[in-house]
């Protein structure tokens, strides 16, 4: 059987490196007061309850009439007395064998309890007859049925997305305390490394990693400090590694952490702090190193653009999560059928770019985005899910099941 020439018993497995990563971190304990409208991608720092009822008020969900349901014991037909819009209520009093023309969201006015559809109604002037009545109380929105006043809404610790944001207005609130934000500052290390916009020479590249966690960072919601490309010159990484700890809760870099490399980045942070080399049984991104730098924690990620991605995705999102105060919670994945046969050496944990789709059974299917190369960064491009191939397993042939991880949309 053919076997990865870089599979080791002493990989560390990519489950177990997160646990022992999410012991090294806790959550800010800092937290501030934002405006509701800057509040999307924080997280509550308190329980926050209701201070009103809702809905505040009886209403209607239907366009109709409302009437007592008793009424229709005597007589399918009532009278029409007047009109109850929304924020215009029926000012009059209920009266037997009447009822009101109401609109959605309107007040079900004092005395009335039904709420009859207007399809379901045959209107002659002011006599409206009711047909197939469901039963008292139907279409009506009861006073506190969603949330009592007093009654907790939103726990602590919850990302306020596009919902909570909706939620939070519906019962009124306009500030809101949430954890401060985590603050990163991050940098590449690499000689062959120039910056977009330059003119490249014989064996430079352009740094993409900068632009990749820039993003991921963005996408995770902090506060984030680019302090660009730094040579491979140890002067020049320790002023960086000040710099970056100096007003961070955490530090990234990017390259430098694989075997032959990692002399600069270790001796620096052997000196002005701590540092632990980890070779991690997955794939991409078996080199990772993870210590701390004043305050700060340091997350070390290799320098091939598919292999940064993927451990700052795997390893680093749980741990910014944590810092800032976000329940830990197991990624959704799912089982789908491969599309086209898959290459896999025994020896480590895979995560291969895959597309995910319906098929034309109605079956999740996937396919993998050609080359995996660890520098071939089209290949997250064109992904929306990881393909997770478990350690022992090989080649895998069109048809099978495969474990799928879609990409994290972040917020709803
Ligand atoms: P390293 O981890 O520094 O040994 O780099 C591994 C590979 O990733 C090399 O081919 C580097 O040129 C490439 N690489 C390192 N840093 C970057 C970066 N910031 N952007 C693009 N490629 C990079
Ligand atoms: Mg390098």
């Amino acid at each position: 059987m053919k076997t990865d020439p870089c599979s080791q018993s002493s990989l560390l497995h990519p489950d177990e490196a997160i646990v022992k990563l999410l012991e090294q971190v806790h959550p800010l304990y800092e937290t501030e007061v934002v405006q509701l409208s800057d509040a999307l991608g924080r997280v509550l720092a308190e329980d926050l309850a209701s201070s009103i009822d809702l809905p505040p008020f009886n209403n209607s969900s239907m366009d109709g009439y409302a009437f007592r349901f008793e009424d229709l014991k005597d007589n399918q037909t009532l009278t029409m007395i007047g009109h109850a819009f929304a924020g215009h209520p029926f000012e009059g009093e209920a009266k037997p064998n009447t009822c009101v023309r109401i609109m959605t969201g309107a007040p079900v006015p004092a005395g009335y309890d039904t709420v009859q559809m207007q399809e379901k109604t045959l209107a002659n002037g002011e006599l409206i007859q009711i047909e197939a009545p469901k039963g008292v109380g139907a279409n009506v929105r009861y006073r506190g049925e969603e949330i009592s006043s007093g009654g907790k809404v939103l726990s602590v610790g919850t990302l306020v997305g596009a919902a909570e944001m909706g939620v939070l207005a519906t019962i009124g609130v306009s500030q809101l305390r949430v954890s401060r934000q985590v603050k990163v500052a991050f940098f590449s290390t690499g000689d062959e490394l120039r910056p977009v916009g330059t003119e490249l020479a014989p064996g430079q590249i352009y740094d993409s990693n900068r632009y990749s966690i820039q993003g991921l960072l963005s996408r995770a919601n902090v506060e984030w400090k680019d302090l660009g490309v730094i040579e491979d010159d140890p002067e020049a990484i320790r002023q960086a590694f000040r710099t970056a700890a100096a007003d961070a809760d955490m530090v990234i870099t990017s390259g430098g952490v694989s075997v032959g490399e990692a002399d600069f980045t270790k001796q620096i942070l052997d000196e002005e702090g701590e540092i632990t080399f980890w070779k991690l049984a997955m794939k991409p991104g078996k080199p990772f190193a993870f210590g701390r730098i004043g305050e700060a924690v340091f997350c070390g990620l290799p320098g091939n653009p598919v292999s940064s991605m993927v451990t700052f995705y795997k390893l680093v999102w749980p741990l910014i999560n944590k810092m800032k105060g976000l329940p830990q919670a197991k990624p959704v994945q799912l089982q789908a059928k491969l599309a086209g046969d898959l290459r896999k050496f025994p020896g480590r944990v895979e995560y291969q770019r895959g597309i995910l789709s319906t098929n034309a059974q109605g079956e999740a299917e996937v396919s993998i985005t050609g080359g995996q190369g660890s520098g071939m960064l089209t290949s997250m491009s064109l992904a929306n899910c990881f393909v997770i191939l478990q350690q022992d397993q090989g080649d895998t042939p069109a048809g099978s099941l495969v474990t799928v991880e879609p990409f994290n949309s972040v917020l709803c």
